[in-house]
């Protein structure tokens, strides 16, 4: 096969050459609809950016232009996202009803507001419920002229066939943990910390780059965590204030989220705060993602804390049980001293089990209660305290 040049955006696109290589290739005479199928973090979503970028750029994805610059930070005039606003995507009422099914398909076959391509993107197309799915299958059987679907997902098995039958598949296989780390290496950070920081955030990169680029990010997770776990040790007494401690942790961490947001939607928005006249469809569609973010951030918070807990105490199994030193997640600390408990590995084990259980009841959106689950976590930490 002849070598392809990548066009700027898409070599930027860090980690998946065969994939960058198979979209460059495909510029030419692009396909009517993609799958980008690959794990969390691997880079399908700034894939599919790029990809968008280079569809819509009039020199084919420069970089630099005015339809880079939108397209690369999903504000592109032409694209449009669709993603499920709670656990699915759902059919929807009619046209009317955003982000849903129908309302996604009523604008396949509408003139894009700008000249050129339209680019239609489902995140997290594994979510499309099944009627929502036909919908969509129906487009993507007659596709519009000049318009490219590009469907995401981690779990490109629960696709339909039918829908699936019709894509071209690109696959992003995970990031490799030497590719994650060397990568933060060459953007200047010292190799331990990014070695941290690549752990810490279960090998996706962009959240790696995160932490490893903010000091505070990279250790305040695993300090509240940690420092609630000492107090639930204390008894249970200890546990319920450990409860609170997370949870207004994490309140903090909504408000500080929510200023962040507000600050994104500056550029689109004229001296009376009111949305542009190109950029409306692009503000409502964030707007509505901030809303679902910071419905969101309060678990999300909790998630990666228990998650900074959970990783202390498969450590701490780890090294009494005489494991692989080299596979320690928290390289930066010793974790005899720091990990809360007895020190005994089936203590650790059984910690470690507890918060595993608390992640999972976090993770089902149906238990409302965050707080309830903290504090019959720690509750549950604070009888395997050492009988003194
Ligand atoms: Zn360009």
């Amino acid at each position: 096969m002849s070598e392809v040049v990548l066009p700027p955006v898409i070599r930027d696109v860090p980690g998946q050459e065969q994939a960058a290589g198979f979209l460059a290739r495909a510029l030419a005479n692009p396909y009517h609809a993609y799958v980008f199928a690959g794990p969390e973090g691997s880079g399908k979503r700034l894939g599919m950016r790029a990809f968008a970028a280079a569809l819509l750029c009039a020199r084919g994805g420069c970089g630099e232009c005015r339809d880079c610059r939108l397209a690369l930070g999903e504000r592109h005039p032409n694209m449009l996202v669709l993603e499920p606003g709670g656990p699915d995507i759902l059919v929807g009422k009619d046209a009317g009803d955003p982000n849903t099914a129908r309302w996604f398909a009523s604008r396949a076959y509408l003139t894009p507001p700008e000249p050129g391509r339209k680019v239609m993107v489902v995140l997290q197309a594994d979510r499309l419920r099944v009627e929502a799915a036909d919908v969509l299958l129906k487009v993507i059987e007659e596709p519009p002229t000049d318009t490219v679907f590009l469907l995401l997902s981690a779990r490109p098995d629960d696709l339909t066939d039918t829908i699936r039958s019709r894509c071209q598949e690109v696959s992003f296989p995970p990031l490799s943990e030497e590719f994650v780390v060397g990568t933060l290496v060459t953007e200047g950070h010292g190799e331990q910390r990014a070695r941290l920081a690549c752990r810490l955030a279960g090998g996706n990169l962009g959240r790696a780059r995160r932490l490893a680029a903010d000091d505070r990010q990279l250790a305040a997770f695993r300090e509240d965590a940690l420092a609630a776990a000492r107090q639930a040790f204390q008894g249970p007494a200890g546990a319920l204030s450990a409860a609170e401690t997370l949870t207004s942790a994490a309140k903090q961490f909504r408000a500080r989220l929510g200023e962040e947001l507000e600050e994104d939607l500056q550029p689109f928005l004229d001296e009376r705060g009111r949305p542009e006249e190109p950029f409306r469809g692009v503000v409502r569609r964030l707007e509505e993602q901030h809303e679902r973010r910071l419905r969101r951030a309060e678990r999300e918070f909790l998630d990666w804390s228990l998650l900074s807990l959970a990783a202390y105490w498969r450590d701490a199994v780890l090294v009494s049980t005489g494991g692989d030193p080299g596979l320690v997640i928290n390289l930066d600390q010793d974790v005899r001293t720091e990990v809360p408990g007895d020190g005994t590995p089936s203590s650790a084990a059984r910690a470690w089990g507890e918060v595993e259980e608390a992640r999972a009841d976090l993770a089902d959106e149906t238990n409302l209660n965050a707080r309830l689950i903290l504090e019959r976590l720690f509750l549950r930490l604070s009888e395997l305290r050492p009988v003194s």
